[in-house]
C-alpha cells in the first residue's frame, strides 16, 4: 500500500478478530494505545521518508510486538549457573521454601503486623524478629529496617550526631552502589576520626584519639577486600574494653552477619554476630540477605537502651521492614533456632554442598548435553563476604570458539541462564543452581547449545 487513506482506523483495528485478543491479553488501553503508535509511525515513516504502508497483516505483528516489548518484566527469574553463591547482581541470597512460604501467607492476606491477637488492639513490628534474637542469641534487644546501609545511617544519626566517631584507616571501605563508610558518617552529622594506617592499627592509635567529643569507636568489617601481608589489628574485645573505660559505645558493622561458622567449610573464618555480641559490642548491624541466606533487611542487635533509642526516632520509620521481609525474616531465624540452617538456608546448603554430590549434577548435566567436559574449579562465596576465597566445585565447561555469544544466548533463553567465562570455556557449575531447577536448567541448556552456531 501506499496510500494512507488505506491505514485502518483505531476502532477497526481493535474490533478485529486479532485486535480482540490483543484486548484480552494485554488490556484495552494499553492496546489502544499501542494501535495509536504504530499508526503514528506509518504515517510519519510515509510522509517523511516515502515508506510503503504496511497491509493489515503486518500492521498487527508491529503492534502484537510493541504490545510484547511494552509489558515485557524486567524483573524475571534467572538461573545462576556462576558459582557465585551471594551474587548482588542476582538478588543475594535465595530464600528457603518456609521463607517463601511464609511470605505468602502473611502477605497474601492479613496479618498480625501491627496487631495483638491478646488485646485486639494496635502490636508493633519491631516484636516479630526481635524475640527471635533474643532467643536465639541471647542479644538485649533487636530492630530490623530496610537493609544494612540504613542501619548503619540510622545507629550513627541517632547515637553520634555532632560527636566524634574513631575508625581505623583500614576499614574507610565502599561496599559498592556508592556506600561509603566515610561519606555515610558525614550523612550522619558524625565528625570521623582515622586512626592507625592502612595495614596497620594499634590499641594506642585507638587511645590516643579517645576525647572529650569522642561518643563511639566503630569497626566496619572489611567485607569485599583482604589487606595482606604486614598488617595488625587488636582483637575487638581489647578495643570494646578499652572504649568502654573511656565511656565510648563501640558500633560493629559486621556486613555479611554470619551465625554459622564458615571455617567449617575450607573458608576463612568470617567474623560472626555471636563472636561481636560476647566481646561486648555495644550494636551490632548486618544484612539480611548474605550470610543469613535471608530477606533484604539490616538487622541492628545489641543494647537495650541504644536501640530503644533508634525505634523512636522518625528516620526508623522511614527506612523500616515491611511485612515481606519480616516474615522472611522471621521464618530464617526459625531454621537456626531449630538447628536445621545448614539444611535448609540455600545459602548453607551451597556453601556446605559436598563434593560429590556436585559432581554427580554436572556429569548429568554432560550426559543431557552429550557435550562439554567436567573440569575441577572454583565458586565463590561472593556478595561481599570472604574476598578471594573459594570452594572447590566441579563445572561443565564447553570449550567453543566464542564463548561470549554463547553466554548471551544462555543469558537470553527461557529460563535466562547466567554463566561465567574462565580461560575461553563457558563454565557452568552446579553448586549455586538450586536442585530443583535442575529440569528447566538442562531444558534451557540443550536450547542454547542447539541455537550456538557451533
Ligand atoms: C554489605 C555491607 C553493607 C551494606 O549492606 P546492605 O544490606 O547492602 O545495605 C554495609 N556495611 C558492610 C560492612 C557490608 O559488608
Amino acid at each position: 500500500m501506499n496510500d494512507l487513506s488505506q491505514i485502518p482506523s483505531v476502532d477497526q483495528i481493535l474490533s478485529g478478530k486479532e485486535g480482540l485478543s490483543m484486548v484480552e491479553e494485554y488490556g484495552h488501553q494499553a492496546t489502544v494505545d499501542a494501535v495509536r503508535s504504530c499508526l503514528d509511525l506509518v504515517r510519519k515513516d510515509f510522509l517523511e521518508n516515502g515508506s510503503v504502508v504496511p497491509d493489515l497483516t503486518g500492521l498487527l505483528m508491529m503492534i502484537a510486538d510493541l504490545l510484547r516489548e511494552r509489558l515485557k518484566p524486567t524483573l524475571i527469574p534467572v538461573i545462576n549457573a556462576s558459582g557465585v553463591i551471594i551474587h548482588t547482581n542476582l538478588g543475594r541470597a535465595p530464600l528457603s521454601k518456609s521463607a517463601l512460604q511464609a511470605v505468602c501467607d502473611v502477605s497474601g492476606g492479613y496479618s498480625t503486623l501491627e496487631f495483638s491477637l491478646e488485646t485486639g488492639g494496635r502490636g508493633s513490628r519491631l516484636i516479630h524478629a526481635e524475640s527471635q534474637f533474643q532467643q536465639l542469641l541471647g542479644a538485649e534487644a533487636a530492630l530490623v529496617v530496610n537493609n544494612n546501609a540504613s542501619a548503619v545511617l540510622l545507629s550513627l544519626t541517632v547515637l553520634t550526631r555532632g560527636k566524634k566517631v574513631i575508625i581505623s584507616r583500614s576499614q574507610l571501605v565502599e561496599i559498592g552502589g556508592g556506600f561509603r563508610i566515610p561519606e555515610v558518617l558525614r550523612h550522619s552529622g558524625t565528625e570521623l576520626v582515622e586512626v592507625g594506617t592502612t595495614n596497620k592499627v594499634h590499641l594506642f592509635d585507638y587511645e590516643g584519639a579517645f576525647s572529650e567529643e569522642t561518643s563511639a569507636v566503630m569497626r566496619a568489617h572489611s567485607s569485599n577486600y583482604s589487606i595482606v601481608g604486614f598488617t595488625s589489628e587488636p582483637e575487638i574485645a581489647e578495643i570494646i574494653k578499652s572504649a568502654h573505660a573511656a565511656g565510648l559505645w563501640f558500633f560493629d558493622d559486621l556486613g555479611s552477619g554470619a551465625l554459622l561458622d564458615t571455617s567449617t567449610y575450607g573458608l576463612k573464618h568470617e567474623p560472626m554476630v555471636q563472636e561481636s555480641l560476647a566481646a561486648g559490642a555495644d550494636l551490632v548491624c548486618f544484612s539480611g540477605d548474605k550470610l543469613l541466606g535471608g530477606p533484604q533487611a539490616g538487622i541492628i542487635l545489641g543494647k537495650k537502651e541504644l536501640i530503644d533509642q533508634l525505634k523512636v526516632h522518625p528516620l526508623a520509620r522511614a527506612i523500616r521492614a515491611d511485612k515481606m521481609a519480616l516474615s522472611a525474616l522471621s521464618a530464617t531465624l526459625d531454621h537456626y533456632i531449630k538447628g536445621e540452617a545448614l539444611v535448609r538456608v540455600p545459602v548453607w546448603q551451597m556453601i556446605s554442598a559436598d563434593q560429590g554430590s556436585i559432581k554427580t549434577r554436572a556429569e548429568m548435566w554432560k550426559k543431557a548435553l552429550k557435550g562439554g567436559d567436567l573440569v575441577e574449579a572454583q565458586s565463590m562465596v561472593g556478595g561481599g563476604s570472604l574476598p578471594g576465597e573459594t570452594l572447590p566445585t566441579t563445572v561443565l565447561a564447553l570449550d567453543v570458539d566464542h564463548p561470549n555469544q554463547l553466554l548471551e544466548i544462555l543469558r537470553n533463553g527461557s529460563p535466562s541462564v547466567v554463566a561465567r567465562v574462565e580461560d575461553d570455556r563457558v563454565l557452568l557449575d552446579p553448586r549455586t543452581v538450586l536442585p530443583d531447577r535442575d529440569l528447566d536448567f538442562i531444558n534451557a541448556l540443550q536450547t542454547a547449545w542447539s541455537k550456538y552456531e557451533k
